[in-house]
């Protein structure tokens, strides 16, 4: 039978870490009673040693829930004694005073707003001398409201109380001996749930306090009988020491009472006294309740294993996972959907956005020198007027093309075009790292834009440096060599691109038409906007003529404009404003493709001071093309090269057991799946125990000494 209750207790630990449904819990004994009713006495009675937090305010804050394991001494070895906290991992503390520093700062660490805590703290204690038990400790009734002690904590340590003391649970009520039983909160909490006093054993303490006829007359139980019945103890922990012969922890003084008194609680002889009697009678109890749980404990473990075997075969169809499966795939799949992603970053495709870059450069380039130039139109005349040779050209436009050129080659273009891949490197880490699965795993997530930054970090300086170095020849414009087909590319582009602008510009005049109302409505707010300027232009003069010659009273009739005397709404002024760019713009750019058109710029790349649109477009595409090269080797290849060996030396090989577990069960997917799979392993293997368990109890079985 001893061999049961052992078992039981196993098995009721690894039902508690499966879950807290009280259909799989078995039986412990809970501890209840009023502060300074000698509660702690008597547990550390029972196991033999001081180890429970001492102190006048509040010292157990949390329950304790003690499992008592009887560990034989081997022959030839001495006795030893230790505690454990399986939660706190500090494997075995020999010295109870080690034991009772830890429970106590486990205690105090819960926040004094918080006062009590619902969450267990699991001690184990090994010894010889130790009966196999599990025992609950609970905070202490409040008997008076104090200053630090709120009326609230009542209440709180009132229905902590109460959740543990439901069925299947043996309530231990300790009552002390020189306050009226009547008056003892722990007996009236366990009449609630207990009214028949079934499960309930009532201890009383402190009998050496009262007179020990009084004494003998509370421990029959005629009061308030309790089936189980009391137990007398003189528990102080005073004066105690071991009993060498027979391993037993003796209550001197108790002993010493006891025996004195003989005469009036040997005289019946059904009196229950003394700790030693205390403990058997635990140990009877535990086992009589644990052996009466069994059947129905088992019946409770196969329906919940069944059902967790038809939810694993149903959701899961059987497949069983891992968390280091889990891990491994995440990281071969990231892998993989890294590697697709390159196909993004091929040869083409860069130089395709290179190229598109520069062009918007070329643009700038041209707006900057070319448009804004009073005497552009001019360049259009030369480039249709096909009797104008090169030669004649004047030195003006020739110097125009080489700052032009230059302009765009030493724009910073190893930076930018490196920045630029760059960019969609971090986009694509980005978007990898922002979708399933890893937008579970935020740590993992942040861990690979950190390894991506530091690649690119080391990479972009020497990237752009060798880009900008490369492209040094392109510099000069002399350098620069354009034949007749590429001539004909730059040409035919710089024409697809200014017409695509074209387009653009009448888009946005068209837009501005409409919201304004009409293009009759937009002719007169431009006209309106353009007298406006030629006042203010006036009135400048003006001011300059009259800051000239003192005294000049006819400039001043000039009508000051202020914003308030606009005729038009000013949004509907900006529209006009904006209109009146994109006008101007749309009229350069058809001049400028009909240049490009034009038999001049037809001819060659000799022609291109008429046609520098077309040249800048042959630069710039010689950039792109060098750019994404070197961009290539010195960013993108190092890029994809060490990216997944970051993965694996710093992401992967440097998680241990359980940050694997932890990485896996951040997956809500995977942590169902491991939690329902982790539930049915658990519960078979309960299952398996209480089988064994069953045949052994068919064996003939002493009866218990008293019921
Ligand atoms: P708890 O607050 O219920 O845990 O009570 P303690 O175990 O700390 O005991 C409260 C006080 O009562 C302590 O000073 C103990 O020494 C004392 N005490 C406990 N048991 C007995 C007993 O059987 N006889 C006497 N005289 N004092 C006791």
């Amino acid at each position: 039978l001893m061999n049961l209750t052992r078992k039981l207790i196993e098995i009721r630990s690894m039902l508690l870490s499966i879950d807290q449904n009280d259909a799989l819990k078995l039986p412990s004994i809970v501890v209840i009673g009023s502060q300074s009713s000698g509660k702690s006495s008597v547990l550390e009675a029972v196991v033999g040693h001081e180890f429970l937090p001492k102190g006048n305010n509040m010292v157990t804050r949390r329950p304790i829930e003690l499992t008592l394991v009887h560990t034989p001494t081997p022959p030839g070895e001495k006795p030893s004694e230790w505690g454990e906290f399986p939660a706190l991992g500090l494997g075995k503390i020999k010295d109870f005073s080690d034991i009772q520093r830890t429970l106590t700062d486990l205690n105090l660490a819960v926040p004094a707003s918080e006062a009590v805590s619902n969450d267990p703290i699991d001690l184990r204690i090994y010894s010889p001398y130790v009966p196999d038990l599990t025992l609950i400790d609970l905070p202490g009734y409040v008997q008076i409201a104090s200053m630090d002690q709120p009326d609230s904590l009542r209440e709180k340590i009132s229905s902590l109380c109460e959740k543990y003391i439901r069925e299947p649970n043996i309530i231990l009520a300790v009552c002390a001996a020189d306050v009226d039983l009547a008056n003892s909160p722990a007996l009236r909490a366990s009449r609630k749930v207990d009214p028949l006093g079934l499960r309930t054993i009532g201890v009383v303490t402190k009998m050496d306090l009262i007179p020990p006829e009084q004494g003998a007359v509370i421990l029959t139980g005629n009061r308030y009988p309790l089936h189980l019945g009391y137990v007398g103890v003189v528990a102080k922990t005073v004066g105690k020491r071991r009993d060498e012969s027979t391993g037993a922890v003796v209550q001197r003084q108790e002993n010493e009472y006891f025996r004195a008194h003989r005469d009036v609680f040997g005289a019946s002889g059904s009196l229950m006294i003394g700790t030693g009697t205390l403990r058997k009678r635990l140990m009877e109890v535990l086992e009589s309740s644990m052996a009466s749980s069994l059947h129905g404990i088992t019946n409770a473990v196969q329906l919940e294993l069944e059902e967790a075997t038809y939810q694993f075969k149903v959701q899961y169809n059987d497949r069983r996972i891992t968390a280091e499966s889990y891990v491994a795939e995440t990281m071969d799949a990231l892998k993989l959907r890294f590697k697709e992603a390159t196909a993004q970053f091929r040869k083409p495709i860069i130089r395709e956005k290179l190229k598109a870059m520069l062009d918007d450069k070329v643009m700038d380039v041209l707006e900057q020198l070319y448009w804004l130039d009073k005497r552009a139109p001019e360049l259009g005349e030369l480039a249709s007027d096909s009797r104008v040779f090169v030669e004649d050209v004047e030195a003006y436009w020739k110097h125009k093309l080489d700052a032009a050129s230059s302009l765009l080659t030493k724009s910073g273009i190893g930076r930018d075009s490196t920045l630029l891949v760059a960019d969609g490197l971090r986009a694509l880490i980005d978007s990898i790292v922002s979708a399933e699965p890893f937008n579970y795993h935020p740590q993992a997530a942040e861990r690979l834009v950190q390894f991506s930054h530091m690649i690119l970090r080391d990479r972009i300086g020497v990237a752009s440096d060798q880009v900008e170095n490369c492209i040094k020849p392109y510099k000069y414009k002399n350098e620069i060599e354009v034949d007749p087909r590429e001539w004909e590319v730059g040409r035919a582009r710089a024409i697809d691109l200014f017409e695509k602008e074209v387009g653009m510009c009448e888009a946005k005049l068209k837009e501005i038409r409409k919201k304004v109302g009409g293009s009759r409505r937009l002719g007169g707010l431009v006209n309106y906007v353009k007298s406006l300027e030629e006042k203010e232009q006036e009135r400048k003069a003006g001011r300059l003529a009259a800051s000239s010659t003192e005294g000049d009273e006819g400039s001043r009739d000039a009508e000051e404009v202020t914003p308030q005397s606009y005729r038009y709404p000013p949004a509907q002024i900006l529209d006009a404003r904006h209109a009146m760019l994109y006008t101007d713009r749309l009229a350069i750019l058809k001049l400028r493709v009909a240049a490009l058109k034009s038999r001049r710029c037809r001819a060659g790349s000799e022609n291109d001071v008429f046609c520098p649109e077309a040249f800048l477009n042959v630069v710039a595409d010689k950039l792109a093309w060098t750019s994404t090269m070197f961009i290539n080797i010195e960013l993108l290849d190092q890029f994809f090269y060490q990216f997944p060996r970051e993965i694996d030396s710093r992401l992967l090989y440097d998680l241990d057991r359980r940050e694997i577990v932890e990485f896996a069960r951040e997956n809500p997917v995977v942590r169902k799946h491991l939690d329902l799979q982790e539930r049915k392993d658990k519960l078979e293997e309960v299952m398996k125990q209480l089988t064994s368990l069953s045949t052994l109890r068919s064996d003939p079985q002493p009866a218990p000494r008293r019921n």
